[in-house]
């Protein structure tokens, strides 16, 4: 039995947006992005998580829950939970073993033999692309955005299902120009379920203030339902699942 202890955020029970059917999402700590609209950046410190538990400790908190989220699953957020990924690695093993349907959402940024070897047991890939323009991915999340493209070709040539996931931004993601540039990017991938464009909110706001932490977006309002609309049709010009 691993003595390997995840630190952890929080856990919530019955979450309905991060995978298919009912779910239990734990929230891992620490994540190497910046993301100006980020609502959870009290997962961003490594050393704030709020408990520690080993995979079992954590399977059986999962494990009471198991008659709700059978027809769902498990789904590891953060945070960035990639980071802790042999921990993330047990635990999915754990959780395959109980038959629980896993999903895991990520960034994409964190791309090793051991995260390789996580997939395997891993049945859905929630992944975040913040932009697919170099240059504002550098400004929007602090970090280079080549090695989530890398992560990206990768599920796709091992065939692992994807939910895309993109937040419209505007000023930041929602040129034209870029969203076409991802639609026709995500176009050949054979192994998208879906595609969420998701509108930009200001909820996380007050935790950035909690934190002392100057939100950067102060002035950024959420996007109108015709910009969402038009964004939209973009990928669906390309054949993709919206
Ligand atoms: S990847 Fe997620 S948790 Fe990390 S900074 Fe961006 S939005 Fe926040």
């Amino acid at each position: 039995m691993s003595k390997l202890k995840g630190m952890l955020h929080s856990h919530e029970s019955c979450g309905t947006v991060d995978g298919p059917g009912l779910r239990y999402v734990i929230f891992l700590q620490g994540c190497r992005l910046r993301c100006k609209y980020c609502h959870n950046p009290d997962t961003w410190n490594h050393d704030d998580h709020k408990l520690t538990q080993t995979s079992e400790e954590l399977m059986k908190d999962v494990l009471r829950y198991k008659p709700y989220i059978q027809n769902g699953g498990v789904t590891l957020s953060g945070g960035e939970p990639l980071l802790q990924a042999t921990f993330a690695l047990e635990f999915f093993k754990l959780c395959k073993k109980e038959g629980l349907h896993t999903a895991v959402d990520t960034s994409g940024y964190i791309f090793n033999d051991t995260v390789k070897e996580a997939l395997e047991y891993t049945d859905l890939v929630l992944l975040d692309i913040k932009s697919i323009n170099p240059k504002t991915h550098l400004e929007l999340t602090e970090v280079e955005l080549a090695p989530i493209l890398e992560f990206a070709n990768y599920l796709q040539s091992i065939n692992k299902a994807i939910w895309i996931r993109h937040v419209l931004v505007p000023g930041w993601t929602d040129k034209e120009e870029d969203l076409q540039k991802l639609a026709e990017f995500l176009s050949p991938f054979t192994n998208i379920e879906k595609v969420e464009i998701l509108p930009y909110h200001r909820l996380g706001e007050v935790k950035w203030e909690q934190l002392n932490i100057p939100y950067p977006l102060k002035d950024t309002l959420p996007p109108s339902p015709e910009l969402l609309e038009k964004a939209k049709a973009i990928f669906r010009a390309q054949g993709l699942p919206i």
